[in-house]
């Protein structure tokens, strides 16, 4: 993530919400991106603090490590984030899971596996899992007028993550949903064409800061949001 917008706090307190998801989601709204990618990266990185400091000396949990053959290159940058940045989650956790992982690797390698490596990160199957449940309850909460109002102020979801909110509603909230994705993709898209247009020697305009970020907007709205910082802090 490159650019912090001063969160709205509490932007949740005038929406009707029924769970603590829903909360989250009404938050995450007051803040820059997709509110979306943020409740999942943050139940990510309660995750990874749990794993760490809760289960790293569980057997099943062991097990499970060794079939998948443990975390892929952006979350394992995500588990050397939170063993720097949290209490509790310690690098000790890390070597312990892994010394298990690394023994089930040689094993497969022995037998001659054609899969080595194991099956899928575990952290992006449940990245995957929880960002389609979160989805499903912001569609959900879309069909609430006050949900759209707050929706509609904010920066809105990624594609991926608008599909998944398409998918789950119908009708007339399916219909308003559609368009205000058209109208931010259309507002992005003149974005970046005028940025591009005043990049050229012969033009002499100012290039806005929405223009100059426009290319990090259009990365994170068509691909997903990303974050370099732990959104999880000990004091929160
Ligand atoms: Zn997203
Ligand atoms: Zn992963």
């Amino acid at each position: 993530m490159r650019r912090e917008r001063k969160p709205v706090i509490g932007r949740s307190d005038g929406l009707p919400h029924a769970s603590v998801a829903t909360f989250e989601l009404g938050n995450a709204l007051g803040e820059w991106g997709c509110p979306v990618c943020r409740v999942t990266r943050r139940a990510a990185e309660r995750w990874v603090w749990t794993l760490l400091y809760e289960h790293s000396g569980d057997p099943a949990v062991h097990q499970a490590m060794a079939e998948t053959g443990g975390v892929c290159a952006a979350h394992g940058d995500l588990v050397q984030r939170v063993v720097a940045g949290r209490q509790l989650a310690s690098s000790g956790a890390v070597a312990r899971l892994y010394h298990t992982v690394v023994d089930a690797v040689r094993q497969r390698l022995d037998e001659g596996s054609r899969k080595v490596s194991g099956s899928r990160c575990p952290l992006c199957v449940r990245e995957q899992e929880m960002g389609k449940h979160a989805a499903g309850i912001l569609a959900e909460a879309l069909k609430d007028v006050a949900w759209q109002e707050a929706y509609a102020e904010s920066d809105g979801v990624c594609l991926p993550h608008l599909e998944l909110c398409l998918a789950a509603l119908r009708g007339r909230q399916r219909s308003w949903l559609r368009q205000d994705a058209r109208q931010r993709l259309d507002a992005l898209q003149y974005r970046l064409s005028e940025y591009c247009r005043k990049q050229r020697y012969d033009v002499d305009a100012c290039i806005t800061d929405e223009e100059s970020d426009s290319w990090n907007e259009a990365l994170w709205r068509v691909g997903g949001m990303w974050s370099d910082t732990l959104l999880v802090r000990d004091d929160h």
